[in-house]
């Protein structure tokens, strides 16, 4: 039976039962409900803590009564569950949002279109090996509810997606770091950018001039978009041309440079753990956040040196007669798959395909002309990339499998080249997520 002021939890995985389990322990009255089938792992916990749930359908009479709902951010707006509950004007809210109400600890904040997990983890890294009491939350590990539930950290690095973003409406980022804003999940946009990149930048809301906004300066939509807003946060801008700021990061001389408003430390780029273009920006994102913590400049730089990088981004898995095979799964958009070409010092074989959200190719023409010499078309559907490639490269060949594709590229390619699984779309045609797809490839590797 509803009771009096409940909340409803809307999706049993990890955030929505996190955020169930904070409810009961903050003395809350809370249901949970699920559309789809409720996984054993959070059966459990729904259990163990005495929640109240259902599965397999929605009670709209009792959702609809709420007092306030806590979206899983799978769940789009569109949806009408969603949209007669913005009518009746129940607050809808993320499970950071509603999570963050019950800790005093210190947020830093990180989002973006991509770099999100890889800056995510290497600011915690660099926290945790500064022997500071700090928690994970976002996509990675278990949710932030569940944290302040059952933890006491006195600060937390969070990684949020534009979803979350979309839920949070008193939420405040001590630091907030914006890393890039190119076109994705255009889907539940409406197909609309400026609508993602509002999104995007509610990481700034409620911020203070105690605050910080640590962005990509270089990035021509976070630019643009600064030229229109009042920001209040003091700026961190890190990039190509910002070594000169304090505080701030940029390069000079080859070497990044970390600055603070009193002091600064260089840094070449081979003494960094994470390669490639974009993760010197993710490394300086990383940097300069500690900074602004006074975290000493030896405990960065050495934590900057020794983070071991995570699967599925630009992994090296191995070489096989002289071909160096690399795993980009993640790569699940045109712009990081740009990244990864960018790195490719190789001549490449490019294993690129999958579901497409709207990708335009023509941006990737001009390296893919430099640096692929072939491309394995890895999707139920490649009309796209034959369309966008044909005549630009000469072999094409469709293929069905990561074990079909991986026997496809290592036939293809020579000894001194590469081979690159670096998709540009999302996965599920095919495969389970992108780490499905990563492991399949990383084993059909291993058995040539
Ligand atoms: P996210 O969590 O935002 O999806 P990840 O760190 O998981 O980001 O990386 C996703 C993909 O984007 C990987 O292919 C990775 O190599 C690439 N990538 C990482 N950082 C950046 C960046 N700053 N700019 C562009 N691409 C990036």
């Amino acid at each position: 039976m509803k009771q009096k002021n409940e909340i409803v939890v809307l999706g049993a995985g990890e955030s929505g039962t996190g955020a169930a389990v904070l409810a009961k322990k903050q003395g809350l009255p809370v249901f949970v409900s699920e559309k789809g089938k409720v996984s054993d792992k959070y059966r459990r916990v729904l259990k163990e803590f005495e929640i109240g749930f259902e599965e397999n359908g929605h009670d709209f009479v009792r959702i609809l009564a709420a007092d306030k709902v806590v979206k899983s951010p799978g769940i789009p707006d569109t949806i009408p569950l969603i949209k007669q509950l913005n009518e009746n004007g129940t607050p809808v809210i993320s499970e950071i949002e509603f999570a963050a109400g019950f800790t005093h600890a210190k947020k830093v904040c990180i989002t973006g279109s991509n770099g999100k997990t890889t800056t995510t983890l290497l600011t915690y890294h660099i926290l945790k090996n500064a022997g500071m009491n700090v928690g994970l939350a976002g996509n990675v590990g278990k949710s932030f509810a569940w944290q302040v539930a059952t933890r006491d950290f006195d600060y937390y690095v969070l990684e949020i997606s534009s979803f979350q973003l979309d839920g949070m409406f008193r939420f405040r980022a001590d630091i907030a770091i914006l890393l890039n804003i190119t076109p994705d999940h255009l889907d539940r946009y409406d197909n609309n950018f400026q609508k993602y990149t509002d999104s995007k930048f509610r990481i700034l809301q409620n911020q203070t001039s105690n605050d910080y906004f640590v962005y990509w300066a270089d990035d021509p939509v976070i630019r643009r978009e600064l030229k229109k807003r009042k920001i209040k946060a003091v700026p961190v801008p890190f990039g190509e041309h910002s070594a000169n700021r304090f505080p701030g990061a940029g390069i000079t001389n080859k070497k990044i440079r970390i600055n603070n408003d009193k002091n600064s430390f260089d840094m070449t780029l081979e003494q960094l753990a994470l390669q490639g273009k974009h993760n010197v920006y993710n490394s300086m994102a990383s940097g300069v956040t500690a900074r602004l913590m006074e975290i000493r400049n030896e405990t960065i730089k050495q934590s900057l040196s020794d983070f071991q990088n995570i699967a599925h981004r630009l992994e090296y898995v191995a070489s096989v007669h002289g071909i160096t095979f690399i795993n980009d799964s993640k790569a699940t958009n045109i712009n990081s798959a740009w990244y990864a070409l960018e790195y490719m010092e190789k001549p490449t074989v490019w294993i690129v395909g999958g579901v497409d959200k709207g990708n335009d190719y023509d941006l990737l023409k001009p390296l893919v002309a430099e640096k692929v010499k072939a491309i394995v078309c890895l999707g139920q559907d490649n009309r796209h990339i034959h369309k966008a490639f044909d005549g630009l490269v000469e072999t094409i060949v469709d293929t069905g499998s990561a074990r079909e594709a991986v026997a496809t590229s290592y036939y293809l390619a020579e000894k001194g080249d590469a081979v690159l699984l670096s998709p540009a779309c999302a996965s599920f045609d095919l495969f389970e997520d992108y780490k499905d797809r990563g492991n399949q490839f990383k084993a059909a590797v291993s058995e040539l």
